[in-house]
């Protein structure tokens, strides 16, 4: 017999539902409909929006013409106008707490910060967000070792919404000896923050860990990387299909945990899953 438990906020965010809702939506306006570059990092939400008619288009020639809805994780400004100005729909499901570390990266350029996002460099916000701060923007680092020899006197810093503590901590601590005048905004939602402090709170209980969410999740990997050091047999899994019965050997305490892009019908299946092989 196996205890599972599934750590609180587990699962889609609010930024996620809002953008899934805008999508589905966006599938009985008559035309076309594409969201550009995945609407959220989770394949098969993603494969499951495409069966009902909301496909991806990775560019805009590729979208060609209709509905065009833009992803959660934001998009550059001039992509966006351009998209409207050659006719497209333009729904725009980036979430608000998104948009508003793209404002600041934009406000602190304006007032003459050079600006450090705090982020995975590549990741799509944090592409959003350089877009947002444009020319400003002097470095992107997740890890210290990222960060320039040198950075100028004044710098303004943005944090990707779904950053963990221990990364931040670390960017900044490095960013302070680098610049003489910082000026922090901080820009981590609190769902992630909610999802993480409850990952690490319920790693540390169970002998077996099992988090879910897409292999291309940023936020789904950093919850790993949190529980991990909690819990040695932490797994990160996009499916029931990668769940080997092995790893439940000996173990009764199992935690579930899932990023903001994983729909609470895969939080389920892996829980019948689980309960099954247990008999
Ligand atoms: S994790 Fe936070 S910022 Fe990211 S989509 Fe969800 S609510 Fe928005």
């Amino acid at each position: 017999m196996i205890d599972i438990k599934i750590a609180e906020n587990a699962g889609a965010c609010y930024g996620v539902k809002r953008a899934l809702k805008i999508a589905r939506e966006a599938s009985s306006v008559p035309g076309p409909a594409h969201t550009l570059g995945p609407l959220i990092h989770n394949p098969r939400v993603v494969a499951s929006l495409a069966e009902q008619g909301v496909g991806v288009a990775h560019t805009l020639d590729e979208a060609q013409s209709g509905t065009l809805v833009l992803r959660s994780h934001g998009t550059a400004p001039a992509v966006k106008a351009e998209a409207i100005a050659r006719g497209f729909e333009v729904i725009d499901a980036t979430c608000p707490y998104v948009s508003k570390v793209q404002e600041h990266a934009y406000e602190l350029g304006k007032q003459g910060y050079s600006v450090v996002i705090i982020g995975e460099p590549g990741h799509a916000e944090v592409e959003s967000i350089r877009a947002w701060g444009g020319d400003a923007v002097v470095a992107v680092a997740d890890t210290p070792d990222k960060l320039p020899a040198t950075l100028p006197d004044k710098v303004g810093v943005v944090i990707q919404t779904t950053q963990s503590q221990d990364h931040v901590d670390a960017v900044l601590g490095a960013v302070r000896k680098l610049a003489r005048e910082v000026l922090v905004k901080e820009t981590v939602c609190f769902a992630t923050q909610e999802r993480q402090k409850a990952a690490a709170d319920l790693a540390g209980k169970v002998e077996l860990m099992i988090v879910i969410g897409g292999h291309n999740s940023g936020n789904t990997t950093r919850l790993y990387e949190i529980c991990k050091p909690l819990c040695e047999a932490t797994y990160h899994i996009e499916d029931v299909d990668e769940i080997d019965p092995a790893w439940l050997a000996g173990v009764e305490h199992v935690g579930i945990t899932a990023g903001a892009s994983t729909p609470q019908e895969q939080i389920d299946a892996v829980c019948s899953y689980l309960n099954k092989l247990a008999g």
